[in-house]
């Protein structure tokens, strides 16, 4: 039991903003302190924090209290674990009795594994710095590694002894029981061959180095250990297994050193393993975490999520798996993170790296080269497919499959804008493959049976919202792209080239391409006629209108006096358009000065795209309303079948020029 004054005295010292700060990023607002809900997945902000009441609020999920609640919620710490762990933040001697071995025996299954996991740290610990082998062996080991006395002891890193079953023996003696030493992990049980009733006991990490794993509060929940010798059939790095504490997808390795850190510069590195960790925040880069192991899980994205939108991943130099690696990353972008990545020159890790680099150089380095994610990919492949037309195919899917992650539709426009310049294709292209690959998920997503999408919402909390991520709209963006050529090219003479049917020498009728020099309005203009096209939006359509007229009439067209001419509203409306590709620039992503605006496509490949897709979404749009007019049963389908023959037909072709264009 802890005493009524040490209960007291935490609660007298404990401030609310600084304990719950450890785990949201809070930011002043008025009296209040506010930021995002731990306990659900948002984007605005609706988590409260009054220092001046020390009570919290978390109105998306309705929870709230004060500071030890909020550790009973977010930590799932018992009461006491609560006042213990505010104990230790604020130094204050936590009065107790003794536990006995019967309480011991009394407390839960997952706090008796804590208890025996703490004690293993403890225990490994005291093998490293006070045994003579593990000295010889361990300490040493670390110390060539380069790790400094003050970072060994940071980690809490230990050894632990090449015997079969030193470790054990210690935690028995103890009092521990057998039982948690075994579901931790820390020791192996096996039946004993020369005696049915009895067991033999090893200690699995016997002979490693151990990294212990700690908790966003600071509890251990497992370990790494690193093997010493150079045998070739054990794993150079062993891990605890998955346990009642230990959950491997939602532990980050070195996260309750980082999450200040982390907060403070709003940015989260994230790196392989402990080596690396360790040896970046020895360097003085403490914003630092590892998965350690495993492809990162969507739970340890959330877990860096509620401190930082921002991650860079960092990968070694020669990582062959870089490819299969890209694609983990989409679960990033999923969340609404701001992806970076960052490679290292061949042969080097950021652990190395790390070692051999003054902590300047280290992060101009990172600075240097630390790249968008949707900006790196597209460039990765498109080297890649340089040249290949089909490859190149692949790859646009590829990389908008990426892009469609993106919850914010501003953002996934802009990189849609961004992209098309470093593939050199129009965005046209890239936002009718986007508008595919978003019906198709959402088609996806309804054709679920009932009982399994259920099961799904709930497994996958989160996951749920993602359905709901913003659509863009193509037809819209294809339209004011219309009107921004108008505009911008309306009047130059442009090579277009065409295909028309013609009889050949053999008196076949085949599709031949055929060059015409008109003005891009012309072009727009005759194009759109051809399939009666009429702009969606009203506002476009007037535009559009008032546009063509003044192309036709006048030689010498310009924006300005353009501009001028018109009623208010409209002016205001084309002026905005005009300026759009200013505001998405103000949306400084710090990407700006990664990526120099490339080389402009052409404007007749621009034109001629946008009309295309644009026709191409509009025929499918009406094939599929055409197609849903034959499941009524009613009417006479025969006109409506013949139409959408025209349409499969007109579509084929259209896609025909479409490819060209892209070749
Ligand atoms: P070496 O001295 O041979 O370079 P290392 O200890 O640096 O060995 P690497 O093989 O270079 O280990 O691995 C890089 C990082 O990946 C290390 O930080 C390590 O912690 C981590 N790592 C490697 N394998 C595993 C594993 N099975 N589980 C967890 N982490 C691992
Ligand atoms: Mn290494």
């Amino acid at each position: 039991m802890i005493s009524k004054i040490t209960i007291d005295k935490v609660y007298e010292s404990a401030r609310l903003e600084e304990v719950i700060g450890d785990f949201v990023q809070l930011k002043k607002s008025g009296s209040n302190f506010k930021g995002l809900s731990p306990f659900s997945d948002e984007r605005s902000p609706s988590f409260m924090v009054s220092p001046v009441k020390q009570i919290w609020k978390d109105f998306s999920s309705g929870k709230g209290g004060n500071v030890v609640a909020f550790l009973m919620e977010h930590e799932h710490f018992t009461y006491p674990e609560a006042i213990k762990y505010l104990a230790k933040k604020y130094n204050i001697e936590v009065e107790e009795t003794e536990q006995s071995n019967e309480q011991k025996e009394q407390a839960s299954e997952r706090e008796s594994m804590y208890l025996v996991s703490e004690f293993a740290q403890t225990h490994f610990k005291e093998m490293l710095w006070e045994s003579e082998l593990g000295k010889a062996i361990g300490l040493s080991y670390f110390k060539e590694r380069g790790f400094t006395d003050e970072t060994i002891k940071k980690f809490e890193l230990g050894y632990c002894l090449d015997q079969w079953d030193g470790f054990t023996t210690a935690a028995l003696d103890k009092g521990y029981k057998l039982e948690y030493l075994s579901k931790t992990g820390l020791t192996i049980v096996k039946d004993d061959p020369n005696n049915p009733n009895g067991s033999r006991k090893f200690d699995r990490f016997k002979g490693r180095v151990m990294f212990p794993i700690h908790s966003l509060s600071g509890r251990v929940l497992g370990f790494g250990g690193r093997i010493l010798t150079n045998d070739k059939k054990a794993a150079k790095y062993l891990n605890s297994p998955e346990s009642d504490i230990y959950h491997k997808s939602k532990v980050l390795y070195g996260i309750y050193h980082a999450k200040q850190s982390i907060a403070k510069e709003d940015n989260c590195y994230l790196v392989e393993g402990y080596t690396d960790v360790i040896q970046f925040v020895q360097r003085g880069i403490d914003n630092v975490v590892s998965s350690s192991g495993t492809a990162l899980t969507p739970e340890q994205i959330r877990l860096i999520n509620r401190l930082t939108k921002n991650i860079t991943v960092l990968f070694d130099g020669d990582a062959a798996g870089l490819r299969a690696s890209l694609r983990g990353i989409d679960l990033i972008l999923e969340q609404g993170m701001n992806v970076r990545v960052c490679t290292f020159p061949e042969g080097e890790d950021p652990d190395s790296f790390a070692k051999n680099n003054e902590l300047e150089d280290v992060m101009t380095y990172l600075n240097d080269n630390a790249k968008d994610f949707i900006q790196f990919k597209a460039s990765l492949l498109v080297k890649e497919a340089d040249n290949d037309p089909i490859k190149r195919a692949d790859t646009v899917r590829d990389i908008v499959n990426s892009i469609a992650k993106i919850p914010d539709r501003i953002q996934k426009e802009i990189y849609i804008q961004e992209c098309a310049q470093i593939m050199n294709i129009s965005e046209a292209v890239l936002f009718n493959t986007l508008a595919q690959i978003e019906k198709k998920e959402d088609k996806d997503v309804k054709s679920q049976p009932k009982e399994e999408q259920k099961a799904f919402d709930v497994v996958r909390g989160k996951d749920v919202d993602e359905q709901k991520q913003e659509k863009v709209d193509v037809q819209y963006v294809l339209e004011r792209k219309i009107i921004e050529s108008l505009m911008l090219y309306g009047n130059l003479k442009e090579q277009f080239e065409d295909l028309v049917l013609k009889e050949n020498d053999a008196g076949d009728l085949v599709l031949e391409p055929e060059l015409s020099e008109i003005k891009v309005y012309e072009k727009i203009y005759l194009d759109l006629q051809e399939d009666e096209i009429e702009l969606a939006n009203e506002d476009f359509r007037k535009m559009y209108a008032r546009l063509i007229e003044a192309l036709n009439e006048k030689e010498d067209f310009s924006i300005t006096n353009f501009v001028n001419g018109l009623e208010q509203e409209m002016a205001n409306q084309i002026s905005s358009i005009l300026m759009e590709e200013e505001r998405y620039m103000l949306h400084d992503w710090e990407r700006k000065e990664i990526f120099p605006k490339s080389k402009e496509i052409g404007v007749a490949q621009l034109v001629s795209e946008t009309i295309l897709t644009l026709r191409c979404f509009l025929i499918k749009k009406r094939m599929n309303t055409l197609q849903n007019t034959t499941q009524d049963s009613t009417t006479d389908h025969r006109e409506v079948l013949e139409e959408i023959m025209n349409y499969i037909q007109l579509n084929k072709l259209l896609n025909k020029k479409l490819n060209r264009v892209l070749s």
